[in-house]
């Protein structure tokens, strides 16, 4: 069907069967909310859960609450609420530290791993165009092991295979891209690092939530993402990672502290791993933060992967398809696949002056992000983006566009983040 109307998609929305899920969330009036990429919206029950870990079971549990209130267990029931969402089983999963962290966990866990099978294997492979903390935590760890290892990075999806050989040790890919919204296919990637010996790990920051993944039917290695973009787990919200059984008990992590321990309260002099996911903690958990994340996450039990799905693809077709027809005449090149298989839960757009036009947008409500060079990024999350809702996106746009308002001096001065 093509769509012509705002009330075409006020009638899409009547009829999809996902739309009582918008009262979980709470977002201002006059937004329409297209950064749920970046910091997913907030669920309702997030202002009574932090009040009551304040008041409750900070204020009155005070310390008991460590056993009382279950914050001692909490990474492991989260870990246990993400595992569905992830193709990951119960006990696979912890929630703990950031993506940024955890990454350097596992990357450091793979690579003792195949030092002990194969010392030859120095290489990570990864994408020039991963998110950068990726690379800077893959470059970190190559500089501090010192012993020759180096990071190698292709320019695009279709030369990861080529990059891949007898000296590498991991792959490092991001399922979908930050930038791009390009999806990778994560059987098919990973079974090209298997061929030539190499370990697989996987960034899903922007596909946990985003869409359905299977973990061990792809035969992933290591798996890391975070809890605050499409799960909604709160501003910096701390992340997961997830271990393939066959590989979890070989090593352990060099951030080795307490929190992985075997028995952290014997207090022992040594440090003995954990078995299971847990050696992949280090420390004190932020419980306030993490408590949150289980309002996005008990959203998630209420649907499943495969309808978000289905109402993703059609809104980020719905929102190409009217940018197509009803801004054609303005600078704009589409720079996300078109190919549902290789397209994440993300629209982004070039356009010269990307920075003014998406500011101008943000002051009209319609927040996206915008990211380099020139890109005008726009997220779906099908939990809370209705199809009248991209309708009045895109008239918006095409508004600040026909007038040319992203022009005015006020939208070309940068904030820190942006
Ligand atoms: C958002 C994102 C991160 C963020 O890492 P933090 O440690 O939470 O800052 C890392 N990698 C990718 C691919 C991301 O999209």
């Amino acid at each position: 069907m093509t769509v012509t109307t705002r009330e075409q998609c006020a009638a899409l929305d009547r009829e999809d069967p996902l739309r009582g899920l918008r009262d979980e969330f709470e977002l201002p009036k006059g937004v329409i909310y297209l950064d749920g990429n970046s910091l997913g919206a907030r669920p309702r029950s997030a202002a009574a859960r932090a009040a009551q870990v304040v008041t409750e079971e900070w204020g009155v549990g005070l310390i008991r609450s460590w056993n009382t209130a279950g914050w001692f267990q909490l990474p492991q029931r989260l870990g246990d609420k993400i595992a569905p969402l992830v193709g990951a089983k119960p006990g696979e999963v912890v929630v703990t530290d950031t993506t940024s962290i955890n990454l350097f966990k596992v990357l450091a866990a793979a690579l003792r791993v195949q030092a002990a099978r194969d010392p030859a294997r120095k290489v990570i492979v990864s994408e020039r165009s991963n998110f950068p903390t990726d690379l800077y935590i893959a470059q970190g760890l190559a500089d501090l092991l010192q012993q020759g290892y180096e990071l190698r990075l292709v320019d695009a999806p279709e030369q990861i295979g080529a990059a891949l050989g007898a000296d590498t040790a991991v792959l490092m890919v991001t399922e979908v891209n930050y930038r791009t919204g390009h999806l990778l296919d994560m059987r098919a990637v990973t079974a090209q690092a298997h061929e030539k010996g190499a370990l697989a790990v996987w960034d899903l920051c922007h596909s946990a939530g985003a869409l359905p993944i299977d973990l061990h039917a792809a035969g992933a290695d290591y798996a890391i993402g975070c809890t605050y973009k499409y799960l909604n787990g709160g501003p910096g919200s701390p992340a997961f990672v997830w271990v393939a059984p066959a590989l979890r008990e070989q090593f352990w992590q060099p951030l080795s502290g307490w929190w992985g321990h075997e028995a952290p309260f014997a207090m022992a002099p040594g440090y003995r791993p954990a078995q299971g996911v847990q050696r992949y903690m280090c420390g004190t958990q932020p419980i306030t933060s993490m408590a949150l994340v289980e309002c996005g996450l008990d959203i998630f039990a209420r649907t499943d992967m495969q309808a978000l799905r289905a109402k993703s693809l059609a809104l980020t077709d719905l929102f190409i398809a009217l940018v197509e027809s009803r801004c054609a005449r303005h600078p704009l090149t589409l720079v996300t696949p078109r190919d549902h298989a290789r397209r994440g839960s993300q629209v982004s757009i070039e356009h010269p002056q990307g920075f003014a036009v998406m500011a101008a947008l943000i002051e009209r409500g319609v927040i996206g992000d915008y990211r380099e060079p020139r890109i005008l990024r726009f997220g779906f999350t099908p939990l809370y983006v209705g199809f009248a809702d991209v309708w009045d996106a895109v008239e918006v746009l095409r508004d600040v566009l026909d007038g040319e308002t992203w022009k005015d001096a006020r939208f070309q001065a940068r904030s820190a983040v942006t």
